[in-house]
C-alpha cells in the first residue's frame, strides 16, 4: 500500500518515540555507470534496512527506468508527480514523495519522463549541476539518510546526484572489467570534488552478486581491497534469488523473505554503515582533528584513487 506522503508522516506516526540515533552521512549517491551491477537492488534494500533501524530514510529515484520506483511497489505509469518535476523546480520535493509501505521510507519516484529533464538540464546555461542539491535542501535535515539511485551513465542526472551527495556508495560485481569502470567513476568523483562538491567522499565499495566459488571474483575482490583498503565494505552481498525476485512483488527483500541471505546481507550492510559512522564520531569526539590529520586522510583517499591502474 502506497500513498502520497510528505516526510512529516514519517515522524508524526503514532508509536513509540524514536530512539535518538546518531546522524549518518546525510545524502548518499548509489552510483556506478555500469548497468546491472546492483545499484537499484542496493538502494531499495538499504533504504528498507536502514528504516528498520528506525532511521528516517528518503530514497530518490534518479533513473528514468524507474526500477527503484517499481521495486518499492509504486506504479511508475501512474505518478502524479515525480523526480522530473522536482529536478526542474516545478514542485517542492515534499509534494512528490510517496510513502513506501511495507518499506518504511519515503520515495521520490521516477519514470521515463526523467529523460526529458536530462535534455532540459543540458540546455541550461547556469546552475544545471546544482538542481538536485537545491531541490533536496529543504528536507535534508528532516531525514537521517537520503539515498539516490543513479542511472547507469555518467550523465547530467548522475552529476546532479554527486553534487547533491555527501558520499558515494559504489556497488560492483567482481568481474574482469569492473576495476576499469571503477577508475572512470573515481575520476568523475575527483572532478566533482574539485569543481562543485569539495566534501564528496567515497562511502564505500560494495561487492554485489558475489559467488565465492568463482576464482575470478575472488581475485578481483583481492585487488579491490589492495587498492581501496578500508573503503571496501566488509559486508558482501551474495547472489541470491530472493533479491532478484523481490522487485516483482514490489517489495524490499526484507518484506519478501526476511530470513533470506539477501535480506540478511543488506541488514548487515546497514549495520556496518552505522557502526562506521559511530566509530568516526567517537574518534572525532576523543581526538580533536588537527589540520595535519585532515591532510593525511585526503592524501590517502586521492592516493588510493590514483593507484587504480587503467589497464585493469
Ligand atoms: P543496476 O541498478 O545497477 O542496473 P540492479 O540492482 O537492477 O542493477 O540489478 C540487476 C539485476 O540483477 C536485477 O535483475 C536484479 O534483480 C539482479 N540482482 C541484483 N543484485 C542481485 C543479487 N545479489 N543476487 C541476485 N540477483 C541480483
Ligand atoms: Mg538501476
Amino acid at each position: 500500500m502506497v500513498h502520497q506522503a510528505g516526510p512529516e508522516s514519517n515522524f508524526c506516526d503514532a508509536g513509540p518515540p524514536r530512539v535518538h540515533s546518531p546522524p549518518m552521512k546525510r545524502v548518499i549517491a548509489v552510483a556506478n555507470q555500469k548497468g546491472g551491477v546492483g545499484k537499484t537492488t542496493t538502494a531499495v534494500n538499504l533504504a528498507a534496512s536502514l528504516a528498520a533501524t528506525k532511521r528516517r530514510v528518503m530514497l530518490l529515484d534518479l533513473d528514468p527506468q524507474g526500477n527503484a520506483t517499481m521495486g518499492s511497489g509504486v506504479d511508475k505509469s501512474q505518478l502524479q508527480a515525480s523526480s522530473v518535476d522536482v529536478l526542474l523546480g516545478d514542485i517542492e520535493i515534499g509534494a512528490a514523495l510517496v510513502r513506501v509501505d511495507p518499506g518504511g521510507f519515503d520515495l521520490l519516484p521516477a519514470n521515463q519522463d526523467l529523460t526529458a529533464a536530462e535534455v532540459r538540464l543540458l540546455t541550461m546555461m547556469a546552475g544545471r549541476e546544482t538542481k538536485l542539491r537545491n531541490a533536496v535542501a529543504p528536507l535534508r535535515e528532516s531525514y537521517d539518510v537520503i539515498l539516490i539511485d543513479c542511472p547507469p551513465a555518467l550523465n547530467m542526472l548522475t552529476v546532479n546526484s554527486l553534487v547533491a551527495a555527501d558520499s558515494v556508495l559504489i556497488p560492483m560485481q567482481c568481474e574482469y572489467y569492473a576495476l576499469e569502470g571503477l577508475s572512470a567513476l573515481v575520476g568523475t568523483i575527483e572532478q566533482i570534488k574539485s569543481a562543485a562538491n569539495e566534501s564528496l567522499e567515497i562511502e564505500g565499495i560494495l561487492r554485489t552478486m558475489f559467488d565465492p566459488r568463482n576464482n575470478l571474483a575472488n581475485e578481483v575482490s583481492a585487488q579491490l581491497i589492495m587498492h581501496f583498503g578500508d573503503k571496501v565494505f566488509r559486508t558482501i552481498i551474495p547472489r541470491n534469488i530472493r533479491l532478484a525476485e523481490a522487485p516483482s512483488f514490489g517489495k524490499p527483500v526484507l518484506f519478501h523473505d526476511r530470513e533470506s541471505r539477501g535480506a540478511l546481507a543488506y541488514l548487515a550492510l546497514a549495520g556496518e554503515m552505522i557502526r562506521r559512522e559511530e566509530e568516526e564520531q567517537q574518534q572525532m569526539a576523543t581526538q580533536p582533528a588537527t589540520p595535519g590529520d585532515e591532510g593525511a586522510e585526503a592524501a590517502d583517499e586521492s592516493g588510493n584513487a590514483e593507484v587504480v591502474p587503467n589497464s585493469l
